[in-house]
């Protein structure tokens, strides 16, 4: 990002009295985190913060629940229709910003925190580098710039994005640079045996037993060059153990483990019997270029995108492109 971005940035947010914060629906750690990162320290700074994500059924996924600033969220329809400067996070193209979409389309100035190769520039002003981690580490440095410190309940916020986008400090992002960070972070006192804990290592008993069905059904195809390992969870199989959507993030990370295959695939049907499929590559695949054909997107590693079909019908488009 050069020097004369992060000025302006610097500029706007310094001289806003109000400031209107979204990150990407179906949020992850690193888009709800970063937004609270940036929404406590604004607010502690005196400013008025409204922070959201663009779903009607408004929900924020159990996991993400322990992490500080949640009392800046805001149900869409009580964002402001047309903000002076509104702020967005980890998010690549103005779609996933869900209904929150219209509001910035209207909004005096856009300024985009995001590191997606993908991004596709449609702020005022764009603080994209695709080279960073996570969001959280482009949110660490407008920090420091605006000299706002980092308390430990910031530092949480943004610890929770730097180590699930790292994958645990596992994935090609892991650079000097990110333990670095993570020292950072760590030195405000924040628990990361507790964060784990609520990150990765808790779930409701129904979880093992969708878990058990989904690892039932799970294909091996390697007809496709690669080797394909895939499977689904329905809303039944959720269904019958009271299973929010949100508790399946985990499934892709144990199917992603075959050896056999470079490219997995987990379909996920959501309450309203839409399939949101997560996609993974160890490389031999850039799996953002697939999900973008197909309406989605993500990184090359990591993607998804959003079918309507049924189950089959989406693996043979899948297969299709790979
Ligand atoms: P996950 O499988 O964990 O939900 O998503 C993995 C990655 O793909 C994340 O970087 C996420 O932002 C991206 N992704 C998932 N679904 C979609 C989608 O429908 N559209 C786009 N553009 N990106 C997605
Ligand atoms: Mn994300
Ligand atoms: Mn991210």
């Amino acid at each position: 990002v050069p020097g004369r971005d992060w000025d302006r940035a610097v500029g706007l947010v310094s001289s806003a009295d109000e400031v209107a914060l979204a990150c990407h629906i179906s949020p992850d750690a690193d888009a709800l985190g970063s937004m609270l990162a940036l929404g406590m320290a604004l607010r502690a700074r005196g400013k008025r913060v409204t922070a959201s994500f663009g779903e009607r059924r408004f929900r924020v996924p159990r996991l993400l629940r322990f992490l500080p600033g949640q009392e800046l969220l805001v149900e869409p329809g009580a964002y402001p229709p047309s903000p002076e400067l509104m702020m967005t996070f980890d998010v690549p193209i103005a779609d996933r910003l869900g209904v929150l979409a219209a509001n910035a389309g209207k909004a005096r100035e856009l300024v985009v925190v995001d590191h997606h190769a993908s991004n596709t520039g449609f702020g005022t002003l764009n603080l994209v580098d695709p080279g960073a981690a996570a969001t959280a580490v482009l949110v660490e440095e407008l920090l420091d710039r605006l000299g706002l410190p980092v308390d430990r309940d910031v530092a949480t916020c943004l610890y929770a994005g730097l180590v699930t986008d790292t994958g645990s400090f596992r994935h090609s992002s892991t650079t000097p640079e990110a333990h670095a960070m993570a020292a950072r972070l760590l030195a405000t006192g924040l628990d990361p045996e507790e964060m784990a804990r609520e990150l990765w290592d808790r779930s409701p008993f129904g979880y093992l037993r969708v878990l058990g069905a989904a690892l039932d059904r799970v294909e091996l195809d390697r007809s496709t060059g690669q080797g394909l390992v895939w499977t689904f969870v329905t809303r039944a199989d959720r269904a019958a153990y009271g299973l929010p959507y949100d508790e399946l993030e985990g499934i892709i990370d144990v199917v992603r483990r075959t050896d056999e295959a470079d490219v997995a695939v987990v379909l996920k049907e959501d309450d309203d019997g839409a399939w949101q499929v997560s996609t993974r590559s160890k490389g031999g695949v850039d799996v953002s270029r697939v999900c973008a054909a197909l309406g989605g997107g993500g990184h090359a590693k990591a993607a998804g995108f959003t079918s309507h079909l049924p189950v089959e019908q989406t693996m043979a488009s899948f297969r299709a492109l790979l």
